[in-house]
């Protein structure tokens, strides 16, 4: 009973806005119906939670999500034996919680993971679709509405930090980047709650200060800080103010970098 209540804080009740980029609504569709694993990979703060989030709602599923990282265990994933008084009670992790009520799991950032807990979710995301519990001697078969996705940024790629071919060939990839302009500006706009022709000044910001990537910037400023500087605006801050602290500050400690990101925000607004 107790994971029966305990999934009910994951049912998303509201539709979270989402505007498409592409076809990865059918893209995504199509891969649960086949119940097929899904990897999504771009930059941070482009959309790819938002999405998810919109995908379960769609399809009705819980969404169970998880923010990886190298602390991360398998035992952290599947559940654990807690002292209670005098009894020791089994908890599910948000793994078994999800396979067991066939939700949408969501592994944001995959890569942190430990490679050995990766492991553990290769029976998930082949054919046989199971999840060993060894601790109680029981293997979960997850069903029909199981979906497993996972996030990835490629722009942090490193000898240390990749997914193996082992873990990569499981999934099929959709890729996501910063929206076109027009998409953008509509996403700043509903997002950071203010009119149009401020959106524009900020979407062109943030297309001007991507063009700085390779020049000494690691990656470009995401939409997610381009709607916080939104929502400063909405709030009775000055537009440059409110582009120094979410867009400039953020992104660089490096101070000539910040200096040029500076200049286009004054050029702009
Ligand atoms: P990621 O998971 O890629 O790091 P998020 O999904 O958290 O990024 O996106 C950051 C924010 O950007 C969201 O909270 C949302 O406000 C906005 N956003 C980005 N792309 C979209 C989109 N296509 N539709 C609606 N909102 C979006």
């Amino acid at each position: 009973m107790l994971t029966e209540r305990a999934i009910e804080k994951y049912i998303l009740e509201k539709e979270p806005y989402y505007l498409p980029v592409g076809n990865e609504i059918e893209l995504f569709t199509a891969a649960y119906q086949a119940k097929l694993p899904v990897m999504l990979k771009g930059p941070t703060g482009c959309g790819k939670t938002r999405f998810v989030e919109h995908m379960a709602w769609r399809f009705k599923r819980p969404l169970v999500t998880v923010a990886c990282h190298e602390d991360l265990s398998a035992t952290d994933l599947v559940g654990r034996y807690l002292l209670e008084g005098e009894e020791t009670v089994w908890h599910d992790g948000p793994l078994t919680l999800a396979v067991k009520h066939g939700a949408m799991c969501y592994l944001d950032e995959v890569v942190e993971a430990r490679k050995d807990t990766l492991v553990l979710i290769h029976p998930l995301t082949d054919d046989r679709r199971i999840l060993p519990v060894e601790k109680r001697r029981v293997v979960l078969e997850a069903p029909d509405e199981f979906q497993f996705v996972i996030s990835y940024n490629p722009g942090y790629q490193s000898v240390l930090k990749d997914l193996k071919q082992s873990t990569r060939q499981r999934f099929v990839a959709i890729e996501f980047d910063y929206p076109p302009f027009d998409i953008e500006v509509a996403i700043v706009a509903h997002e950071g709650q203010v009119d149009e022709s401020t959106a524009r000044d900020l979407v062109t910001i943030g297309q001007k200060v991507r063009n700085l990537r390779g020049h000494g910037l690691e990656e470009g400023v995401s939409t997610r800080l381009l709607v916080y500087a939104a929502q400063l605006i909405r709030g009775g801050i000055s537009p440059v103010s409110a582009c120094t602290v979410a867009i400039v500050n953020p992104i660089t400690d490096d101070r000539d970098l910040q200096r040029s990101i500076q200049e286009i925000v004054t050029t702009v607004i």
